[in-house]
């Protein structure tokens, strides 16, 4: 089924990056469509703090304020899942059955963290059980922390949280590859390092403590899960647009503009950080350029 509309832009995923864009075009009158598959990574965050005016605020409650304020400035918004993405002499955007024609595209689909399987862990997810230092470090203060990993990188976050956040830190780790000037570091820091599989988070209302397939039961108050993140652009797949040297991130210009003209990426997907006000921030200025490209056309 096409929608015979050739819009001006096409935004991919109303999450801050995506609905920040919808509002700039929206208010230059352009003829915007959101689609959005429901869901996304804001809604798990339960307590922002970082973000400029909101003392607190959930990620729920942006992405509803931000859908309302889109809406009154006349952005289309339809429920659909992205799955292919082809530039023909417009931009072809299929999402079910639907095919849809843009001048332009912002992606902003975000990403999905890799979370191991530990009973409880989604009952404390964006509470007391943390994935990203810049977003909950501090939540962490003065508090007992277990962090868990699967690779020797969380030797260095553990360094990390105890520099700013807190001195009470037991590392737990899947793997027993760690080299013996890695094991020096956690000894001169006094973090307790133990190889072991977690298998449930013990608690009801609040963390009490984490326990391993062998076992072993270690307490804390908070647990900061660092297994990284995958990128929701599978749709893109046909486009070769260019990564970074690991081929994960997107390469994209000052203006998140990516290697193919009119298609832009904004938020995780490139190699910025991964927060909400910088999000947004990628969306206004991927915005105000098509907004330029448009006065061109
Ligand atoms: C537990 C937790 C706590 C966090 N706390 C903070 C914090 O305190 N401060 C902070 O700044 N940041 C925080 N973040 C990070 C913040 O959520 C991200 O920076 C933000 O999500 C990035 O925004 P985004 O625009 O990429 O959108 P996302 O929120 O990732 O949204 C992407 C949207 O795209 C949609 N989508 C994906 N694929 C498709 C598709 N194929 N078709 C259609 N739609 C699709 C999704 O459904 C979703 O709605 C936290 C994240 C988590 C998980």
């Amino acid at each position: 089924m096409a929608d015979e509309k050739i819009y001006d832009c096409i935004i991919i995923g109303a999450g801050p990056g995506g609905l920040q864009a919808a509002i700039y075009l929206g208010r230059y009158n352009k003829n915007v469509l959101l689609i959005d598959r429901g869901g996304g990574r804001t809604q798990h965050a339960k307590h922002i703090e970082n973000f400029l005016t909101q003392k607190a605020i959930s990620g729920r409650e942006i992405i509803e304020l931000g859908l309302e304020q889109a809406k009154s400035f006349n952005v289309k918004i339809e429920k659909g899942l992205v799955t292919k993405v082809l530039k023909k002499r417009h931009f072809e955007i299929y999402a079910g059955e639907k095919k849809y024609l843009s001048k332009f595209v912002i992606v902003s689909s975000g990403v999905y963290d890799n979370l191991p399987s530990i009973e409880n862990l989604h009952k404390f997810l964006g509470i007391s059980l943390f994935t990203c230092i810049d977003c909950d470090g501090y939540r962490t203060t003065n508090k007992k922390l277990v962090i868990i990993g699967n690779h020797i990188k969380s030797v260095h976050l553990a360094i990390a949280m105890k520099e700013m956040f807190t001195k009470d830190i037991t590392l737990v780790l899947y793997t027993n590859k760690v080299p013996d000037d890695y094991k020096e570091e956690l000894s001169d820091e006094n973090i307790p390092l133990i190889i072991g599989r977690p298998v449930r988070i013990i608690g009801d209302e609040t963390m009490k403590a984490l326990e391993l397939q062998d076992g072993r039961i270690i307490p804390c108050e908070v647990i900061m899960s660092h297994f990284g993140y995958k990128l929701n652009d599978s749709f893109l797949s046909e486009l070769n647009l260019k990564k970074d040297r690991d081929n994960f991130k997107h390469i994209v210009s000052s203006t998140y503009e990516s290697s193919l003209s009119g298609l832009y990426i904004v938020g995780p997907l490139n190699q910025g950080n991964d927060q909400v006000i910088i999000a947004a921030g990628e969306g206004a200025v991927a915005a105000i350029a098509i907004k330029k490209r448009l006065l061109e056309l």
